[in-house]
């Protein structure tokens, strides 16, 4: 479904990504780890288009198609949704008008049928009616954000859902209920790229599942399943890295 294709992207005349490869096909399920700076946001952010990031070779195919020249809109139309690290403040624009606008353009929703849906949805992640007429993000805890873009991907459904750090900044009962919505997305079928740190959100997930990688400086240096997670909590990175020469 998604298969990313010897991807180098830089970024102010910098590679920061140097030869990414990687497949995701549907209902997978993909962890992504490595030290800060390894290029992560940049893997994420570039398969959801940001404009800052230049592809400067390499592809991003999905369904047989290069969206390396689409915009962001026209990728997540398609099937493809990023949620990001650090999801910024919107000032003036209330959460519910913000979300039924999505649901409008992208499931053809009416407003009243949006309303009701994203009202349901998003007292499964804590979030009371009158918190939806609040300014998205502004004044929002850590928790408060990583669970507004989980709402997002529950309501939108997307073919692939990309997650940069669902699990940094959130207290322990944020990270629990982030991890059971995004179990409960992946078994209704979309693929997931879970970038994290720890092995904790992945405690609710089915290990069995998950494929496992690491980056560095820019490259996936190994890939492997979900004991990978376990050997990188206990010793960390160093050396997985003195193993594969990298
Ligand atoms: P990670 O998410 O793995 O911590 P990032 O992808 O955020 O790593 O960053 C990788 C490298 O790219 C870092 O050295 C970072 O400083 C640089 N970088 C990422 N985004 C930008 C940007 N928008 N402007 C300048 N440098 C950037
Ligand atoms: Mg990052």
């Amino acid at each position: 479904m998604l298969k990313v294709e010897n991807l180098h992207v830089s970024v102010e005349d910098r590679e920061i990504l140097k030869g990414v490869d990687l497949e995701i096909n549907p209902g997978e399920f993909h962890v992504i780890m490595g030290p800060n700076g390894s290029g992560k946001s940049t893997l994420a952010l570039t398969m959801a288009g940001h404009p800052k990031y230049h592809v400067t070779n390499g592809r991003i195919i999905f369904e047989d198609e290069n969206v390396v020249s689409m915009g962001p809109d026209e990728r997540a139309k398609k099937g493809i949704l990023l949620a990001f690290q650090v999801p910024p403040e919107v000032e003036g624009v209330k959460i519910i008008e913000f979300l039924q606008q999505v649901l409008m353009e992208l499931k053809g929703f009416d407003p009243v049928e949006a309303y009701d849906l994203i009202v349901k949805k998003a007292r499964g992640l804590w979030f009371k009616e009158e918190d939806l007429h609040r300014y998205v993000n502004v004044g929002f805890s850590g928790g408060e954000r990583k669970r507004l873009e989980i709402l997002q991907a529950l309501l939108i459904e997307p073919k692939v859902l990309i997650l940069d750090e669902p699990d940094s900044g959130v207290d322990v009962d944020s990270l629990s209920i982030i991890s059971r919505k995004i179990d409960e997305l992946h078994k209704k079928g979309t693929a997931i790229l879970l970038i994290t740190h720890y092995g904790r959100i992945l405690e609710h997930l089915d290990k069995e599942a998950l494929r496992v990688h690491v980056m560095k400086e820019g490259r996936i240096v190994k890939t492997g399943d979900s004991n990978l997670v376990e050997r990188i909590e206990r010793e960390g990175f160093g050396r997985i890295f003195e193993e594969v020469g990298a």
